[in-house]
């Protein structure tokens, strides 16, 4: 049995969490916040989890394999938290047909869907849809919620809201009130914010979402709508369906932003730039409901997620990418591999 120490409560946290867990191990999980913390980047109504990466054979295999995860972790915390209604990306003939061909070669399924298929959403001309039935939406909120109570009801886990961690070393972490808090490993999975406990430097981005109610007429419709990619005038936007407790969620990489930190000095009209994409049919129907800016990380030389070994008995996730959410249970397989060896 190993001693194991989260930073952060996050989804790469409380997953990584559970996983320690349930092998047996001791696990204490720090957050400067509240179990779950509304502030995390985490914390929101929905998040997308694609399986088909069109054009990445082994990127496919692997959300295939978090998908697994994300259904046996709906078992054992008894709720449901994945809504199994795909998601459709739009493309051009050439890119359907090797989006077709990734999904073939990875043994997954994806059909292809035309534009008047989906009413209600604008494609981009020449377009059609590839349907990666395997996707779906997972329910962000849900997930944190009723993994905090399976943490807090484990005999083996200890949880600690309201404990900044102000530095990190080899074999534990070290609060803002001194105290030392020791572990065999230690997971930083601060989100946006680990890359300053622990660094490497990484490329920050805020994005704006918009949250709707669809008209009346629409609601069947929508309430078993797939998520739908790669649409809105330059295809950069994106939309989650509602259901589940959730909204419409519309957004775009056309109001993402490179910015220097977390805290909000921004007086773009972003939403406003949002709402006018070509994303939604009869757009004037719909109520704006909420907007909401969120943060991400990514590599600087790749552009995707960071996961990396700091001291030998530390790690830190400062990076997650676009798909930080769907991928924390690769996240916490990895590490329960490293718990593993620390505790042979
Ligand atoms: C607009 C947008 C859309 C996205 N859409 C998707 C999507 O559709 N699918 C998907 O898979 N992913 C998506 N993501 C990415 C995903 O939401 C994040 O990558 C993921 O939730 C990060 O989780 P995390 O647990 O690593 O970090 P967080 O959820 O940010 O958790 C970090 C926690 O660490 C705590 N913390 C920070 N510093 C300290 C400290 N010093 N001491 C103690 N605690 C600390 C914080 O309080 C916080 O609770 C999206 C992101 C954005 C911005």
């Amino acid at each position: 049995m190993a001693t194991v120490v989260v930073v952060g409560a996050g989804v790469t946290g409380l997953v990584t969490a559970i996983g320690c867990a349930r092998a047996g191990h001791r696990v204490t999980v720090l957050d400067r916040g509240p179990v779950p913390n509304p502030a995390s980047t985490s914390s929101d109504q929905h998040r997308v989890l694609r399986v088909l990466r069109p054009d990445d054979v082994d990127g496919t295999l692997r959300m295939a394999e978090a998908r697994r995860r994300w259904l046996e972790l709906e078992v054992l915390l008894r709720t449901r938290i994945f809504r199994p209604v795909g998601v459709v990306t739009a493309g051009t003939p050439d890119e359907l047909g090797q989006a077709l061909d990734t999904a073939g070669q990875a043994g997954v399924s994806a059909t292809v869907v035309p534009p008047d298929a989906l009413p209600p959403v604008v494609f981009p001309a020449g377009n059609r849809g590839v349907r990666d039935p395997g996707a779906g939406v997972l329910l962000a909120d849900r997930f944190l919620r009723a993994a905090a109570e399976w943490l807090a009801a484990h005999p083996a886990v200890v949880l600690r809201p309201g404990r900044v961690v102000v530095a990190v070393e080899d074999h534990g972490v070290t609060l803002a009130d001194g105290t030392v808090v020791s572990a065999d490993l230690v997971l930083v999975a601060a989100g946006p914010w680990a890359t300053e406990l622990t660094g490497p430097p990484v490329v920050l981005y805020r994005q704006t979402m918009v949250y709707l109610s669809p008209p009346r007429h629409l609601a069947d419709w929508w309430a078993s709508a797939p998520g739908v990619g790669r649409i809105g005038a330059d295809r950069r936007a994106w939309l989650l369906p509602p259901g589940g407790g959730t909204l419409l969620k519309i957004s775009s990489d056309a109001v993402c932003r490179v910015v220097a930190s977390t805290v909000d000095t921004d007086r773009e009209p972003w939403a406003d730039r949002l709402l006018a994409e070509p994303i939604l049919t009869d757009a004037a129907d719909y109520t704006v409901v909420a907007v909401r800016d969120c943060h991400y990380a990514t590599d600087p030389g790749t552009g995707g997620p960071v996961l990396t070994r700091v001291h030998p008995s530390v790690w830190s996730r400062p990076a997650c990418g676009g798909s930080g959410f769907g991928t924390a249970p690769l996240v916490a397989k990895e590490i329960l591999g490293a718990v593993m060896e620390v505790s042979a």
